[in-house]
């Protein structure tokens, strides 16, 4: 086997062990952090594996077979996952985004979206249940995912162009299934909203120069009136694996005048608090957006950081508790659960506590370290990888 030189599971840095504080009075309102910031957002990752091998994000170097993945007993159960969705519900989530590795290669995943839905929020208002995923076994499993209580889904899409598409999967996966997935995702109503328009189905477009700018006006192009949302995403220096650099980077701010070149493009405003896209709107022949022709997002985490508003936690596929994208250590929550004693209550209490310690805010300061600092070994080699950690 060759010589490794990334972080690998067993040489991860060990977990934090969770505290289980006294539980606070029943009427204490739901914590926010250090800097104010509130717990509204959980990602769970389902599964550290995945059947891409995007060179940004899964290298196949480094993911080939001999490549450690969690065995499956480490892995939340369902019962598991949704036992801590529950306690993080009742401390103010309100949007739960399954993800991974890709969620939908995890067996069964239609079980565990069924318990999630049926979560009850303390102040009534429904879950926003969503789910992030490439795309290739979408044409499948839409309806099915629908019908368990799914109510949207954004699906990853790196250029129309089969060519550069099949060099980014790196598995030569074709841009045609993924489409295929997308309208069974429409047909099947994911992303329909209370008023029967669809606002929730998007799609996710990682922007790497010399890789995949040239797909910038076709995705546009191709999404445009679709009624779909295409988001661009600043690839960002998660993980230790990709070699990643500041001069791969495409500011959002290059997308949106890319697209202005053909499309006149107005800014909307965001839709919700602590919104990582910024949103820009189609403007029709007067210069005014026009909601027939939709909009298109960017989301900049690495030119405008956007820790500020951050309300966002992740339950890693072995149940931990990380606080940052960028985080290297998380808090053990899968041993309090698999404890013998730990209650509900004490799962509530040991998330409360963690969330309130918190003060996580590292693409801030990654904005105010010399630019080559931020890709240094030392600064990245043992941030966890997003198909662990769930991007
Ligand atoms: N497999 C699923 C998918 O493809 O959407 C879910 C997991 S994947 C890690 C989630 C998203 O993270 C994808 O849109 C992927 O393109 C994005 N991503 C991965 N590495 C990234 C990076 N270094 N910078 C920006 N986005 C990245």
């Amino acid at each position: 086997m060759s010589e490794r030189v990334i972080p690998l599971v067993a040489q991860r840095p060990p977990a934090l062990t969770v505290p289980v504080p006294a539980q606070p009075a029943a009427d204490t309102p739901p914590p926010t952090d250090t800097l104010g910031r509130p717990l509204r957002d959980l990602r769970i990752s389902v599964t550290d594996r995945c059947n891409f091998r995007c060179s940004y994000c899964m290298p196949k170097e480094v993911f080939d077979k001999d490549y450690p993945y969690l065995p499956h007993a480490d892995l939340l159960s369902f019962e598991e996952i949704t036992r801590a969705a529950r306690q993080f519900v009742a401390l103010g989530v309100r949007k739960i985004r399954l993800t991974g590795g890709e969620p939908l290669l995890r067996k069964n995943l239609e079980i565990l979206v069924e318990q999630l839905a049926n979560i009850p929020t303390p102040d009534g208002t429904p879950l926003d249940l969503t789910l992030t995923t490439n795309g290739s076994l979408l044409a499948r499993k839409a309806k099915s995912l629908k019908d368990a209580g799914l109510n949207r889904v954004t699906v990853s899409l790196d250029g129309l162009d089969d060519a550069v598409f099949r060099a980014m999967n790196d598995v030569d996966f074709p841009v045609s299934d993924v489409l295929d997935g997308i309208a069974a995702a429409k047909d099947a109503g994911l992303g329909l909203d209370a008023n029967g328009l669809l606002t929730g189905l998007k799609v996710n477009m990682v922007v790497k120069r010399r890789t995949n700018v040239d797909q910038i006006l076709p995705m546009a192009r191709h999404f445009r009136g679709s009624g779909i949302t295409l988001r661009f995403i600043e690839y960002m220096d998660v993980g230790a694996t990709n070699g990643w650099c500041m001069d791969d980077v495409l500011p959002s701010a290059d997308v949106i005048q890319h697209i202005q070149q053909e499309f006149p493009l107005v800014p909307l405003e965001a839709s919700a608090p602590g919104e990582t896209t910024q949103r820009w709107g189609y403007a029709n022949a007067a210069g005014v957006f026009d909601p027939a022709l939709g909009e298109v997002g960017v989301i900049s985490s690495v030119t405008q950081a956007f820790c500020r508003d951050c309300n966002r936690a992740r339950l890693s596929t072995e149940g931990k508790l990380y606080l940052c994208l960028f985080a290297t250590q998380g808090y053990d929550l899968r041993s309090l659960m698999r404890g013998a004693q730990a209650t509900d209550a004490d799962i509530a209490s040991a998330i409360g506590h963690i969330w309130h310690g918190r003060d996580d805010r590292y693409s801030e300061l990654r904005a105010s370290m010399p630019a080559d600092s931020a890709s240094d070994g030392s600064s990245s080699a043992r941030r966890v990888e997003m198909s662990y950690i769930g991007g």
